[in-house]
Parts: C-alpha cells; sequence; structure tokens
C-alpha cells in the first residue's frame, strides 16, 4: 500500500541549473565532487546574510539580533554570523570559546544554561562575558568566583516566566521549567545582588523554539515586555540589556508555512515607546538560532542500493540517523513527519516514484523519508535533505554505530 503525501510547496530555496541542484552557486554534483565522499552537510553563506537582512527589515531597527549558536556551532558558520548579528548567544564554555575567536566582542556574548559548573563560570567571568544567571546557586557561586577572580561578574538574570509560549515546538519557560529563576523569586534575588557586587546588566527571557504562530509570539512579546517593566521596578541597576527570546519556526512539513515576520515587526514596534520610556536604557535583543540557519543548510547523502521489498522501494543511503537526528524524527518530534527530501541530482526529471529512504544503521529508526514522492533514482544519485542548517551535525548521535563523521562545509 502506498500512501500519496502531498508535495512540500514553501521549500525551493536553492535555484536548479540544468536539473541539479545549485548551492553556493556550485552545482550540488560538483560540490560533492569537491568534498571527495559522502556524506556531508553543506551551509550557504549567502543564504544566511539573506536571511539576517529580512530579519533587519521586518523587525524594528533599535532591535539588536543575537545568534543562538546551539542551532549551528560549526566556526565557519559563527564566524560569518558575527559579522552580521549584535551579539552570540552560547549555552556552554565550548561554545564560548568558538564564539570569542569570532570578531565579536566579549561583552556581546551571553551565557545561559542550567547547571553551570565553578570550572565554566570561572571561564566565563575571565572572559567577561554576560551570564545569564539560572538559579540563586549560581548567582552566589559566581559572586565567590568575580571575589576570587578579582573580575565583576556581568549578569543578567535568566526569567521563568509566569506564562507560555503558546503553539511552540519546544516549551522552555512557562511552570515548572529547570530554566532559569521563576519570577516570583526573582526580586529577593534582585536585592542579593546588588548586595553581592554584580553588575547587574539585565533579563533573558525565553519561552520556547520552533513556533509558526505569530500571534502567539506577538502575545509571547507583549507578556515578556510587560514582565520585564515589572520586574524592573525592584531592579538593582538600571536595565541595559532586555532579551526577549526568539522562537522563530521554520516550515519543515507539508502543511506548515513560513512565519509572518513582518507582522511581529510591526507588533512590537508599537510595543516600543512603553519600554523606552520606562526602561530608556534598555537594548532589546531577540535571539535567534534555527531561524537563521536552518533553511540554508543541507544534508547530502548517497544511494548505496535501491532494494523492493515486498512492493516498497527503498533507497538505502550512506547517510541517516547517525549524522541527521532530527529527519528521522528521534529529535523531541512526537508523531514522525517527513523533512524535504529530495534527489538532488536529478530534481526536476519527469519520473517519480513513492521511496522509502533509509540509512545503513541496524535500526528501523534510521529512517530519512517515509514513503514520499521523489524523482526516481538510482545508484550513486545525491539525497538531499533540507532544512539542514540547524540541529543537525552537533544534534546527533555520531558515535552510534561507528560510522565515519561527516564533513561540514560553507560555501
Ligand atoms: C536553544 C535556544 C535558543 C535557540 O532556539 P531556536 O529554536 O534555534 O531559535 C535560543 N535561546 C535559548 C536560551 C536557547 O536555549
Amino acid at each position: 500500500m502506498t500512501r500519496s503525501q502531498p508535495k512540500h510547496t514553501a521549500l525551493t530555496q536553492f535555484t536548479v541549473n540544468d536539473n541539479c541542484m545549485m548551492i553556493g552557486g556550485m552545482p550540488l554534483t560538483r560540490l560533492a565532487q569537491r568534498v571527495g565522499k559522502t556524506p556531508f552537510y553543506a551551509y550557504d553563506r549567502q543564504k544566511i546574510t539573506e536571511r539576517i537582512r529580512l530579519l533587519r527589515q521586518s523587525l524594528p531597527d533599535e532591535v539588536h539580533l543575537h545568534y543562538a549558536m546551539k542551532a549551528n556551532p560549526m566556526p565557519a558558520v559563527v564566524q560569518h554570523l558575527a559579522g552580521l548579528v549584535d551579539g552570540i548567544d552560547v549555552a556552554s564554555v565550548g561554545e564560548m570559546h568558538v564564539a570569542l575567536d569570532t570578531t565579536m566582542p566579549a561583552e556581546r556574548i551571553s551565557f545561559a544554561g542550567p547547571g553551570k559548573t565553578e570550572h565554566e563560570l570561572s571561564c566565563a567571568i575571565a572572559a567577561g562575558i554576560i551570564l545569564n544567571m539560572e538559579s540563586e546557586r549560581e548567582m552566589l557561586l559566581i559572586a565567590k568566583l568575580g571575589e576570587r577572580l578579582g573580575i565583576r561578574p556581568n549578569v543578567a538574570i535568566r526569567i521563568n516566566p509566569d506564562f507560555e509560549l503558546k503553539s511552540s515546538g519546544m516549551k522552555m519557560g512557562g511552570g515548572p521549567k529547570q530554566f532559569g529563576v521563576d519570577a516570583e523569586l526573582a526580586s529577593t534575588m534582585q536585592t542579593q545582588i546588588g548586595q553581592l557586587g554584580l553588575k547587574f546588566v539585565g533579563y533573558h527571557i525565553f519561552s520556547g523554539s520552533q513556533n509558526l504562530k505569530a500571534e502567539a509570539i506577538k502575545e509571547t512579546h507583549e507578556k515578556t515586555l510587560q514582565l520585564s517593566m515589572r520586574l524592573a521596578e525592584n531592579a538593582p541597576a538600571p536595565v541595559r540589556l532586555l532579551n526577549i527570546g526568539g522562537g522563530f519556526g521554520i516550515p519543515y512539513f507539508s502543511g506548515e508555512e513560513p512565519l509572518d515576520i513582518q507582522s511581529i515587526g510591526k507588533h512590537l514596534h508599537n510595543l516600543l515607546p512603553a519600554v523606552r520610556q520606562q526602561l530608556p536604557e534598555a537594548q532589546i535583543v531577540i535571539e535567534l538560532g534555527r531561524y537563521m540557519v536552518a533553511e540554508s543548510g543541507i544534508y547530502v547523502c548517497r544511494v548505496i542500493e535501491r532494494k523492493q521489498s515486498r512492493g516498497r522501494t527503498f533507497l538505502v543511503t550512506d547517510g541517516g540517523l547517525h549524522h541527521h537526528l532530527a529527519a528521522t524524527g528521534n529529535f523531541g518530534q512526537v508523531i514522525r513527519k517527513n523533512y524535504p527530501v529530495m534527489i538532488g541530482n536529478k530534481v526536476q526529471d519527469a519520473q517519480k516514484e513513492i521511496v522509502t529512504v533509509v540509512g545503513p544503521l541496524c535500526t528501523p529508526l534510521d529512517l530519512l523519508a517515509d514513503q514520499m514522492e521523489m524523482t526516481q533514482a538510482e545508484e550513486n544519485d545525491l539525497v538531499v535533505v533540507l532544512q539542514s542548517g540547524a540541529y543537525g551535525l552537533t544534534a546527533s548521535p555520531t558515535a552510534f554505530l561507528g560510522h565515519p563523521v561527516p564533513i561540514e562545509i560553507m560555501v
């Protein structure tokens, strides 16, 4: 039995030349020759630049953009973005070192994440970056370490808001959470910050991820700004940094529409006068990972074998779950859906078929496309997974089954 699947419509961001997908101005087949082996990830520099331009055009001028680099920490990607955005948000000391290697000044790098260790905090204090404090324990430890190092740490409080980001793929605020300080506990902490001699810069309020509903994001912006202004009444110093999170989603699956960021921008524009009046020194920041990079990246693997089994056609490839966990539906998805997958060197062939694309791992979870319509492929053809520039390689269990780790390139 075959199911016919609706085609992906919005996902034609790469041009096609002579039946072959182009990336970074180069035919995919030529790029595969250049890399010399499959599988690989490729990120298109120009696409990232265009995406930042779109954000700048859509959001109010005074809003700063930060790159949340856990989405794609490849050094070349981070360096490219360092020249385009206003700050970088890191979630580990490993990421911090990559960010510090770029041209981004330390005071525009911030570090969030629960359970920061003494070692991590010391390195971050010495680097002079902003520490988004997730708990009272972190605050006390930061104060102690700052004293020991003879450096006054820059701190922001990460707030776990008293509301949730609706329709979010991943909720990271509201209710009981390991992230941030519950909003109702923040005022006690703010009193202590002053006494501990920490340099308070502001708030970080991140509510969730992968949201495609502009209305939900707008509502969150409104509530986040209201909450910030309420918290600021007890702030130990003027609020200079107001990171209102991000959560802008991208379309992965058929039926999903791109986020309407124009309307988010307009709405934010209307909210800003009140903030400017109450918090005149506050720099508003939106932090985004996926939205900045996901659509610029592809994962490329090669068909090793065409195989029939009881009426179903399988394309067995050299790539899969160990390199791209998310595309197989195993990275937080509740229901497995097909990512946009295509035959990159035969994009426009008239001959179509329904195929199941799998990887080489001995597990049925290693499934890149389940009974999807694509152009007819043969051995050695190149299978491309689109929307792969975020949460790809570094979000995958590369050690599982011991295959080589794929190359990443930026073109
Ligand atoms: C993961 C994360 C982000 C990035 O989320 P995206 O969905 O990739 O935009 C931003 N901020 C924080 C605090 C995060 O943990």
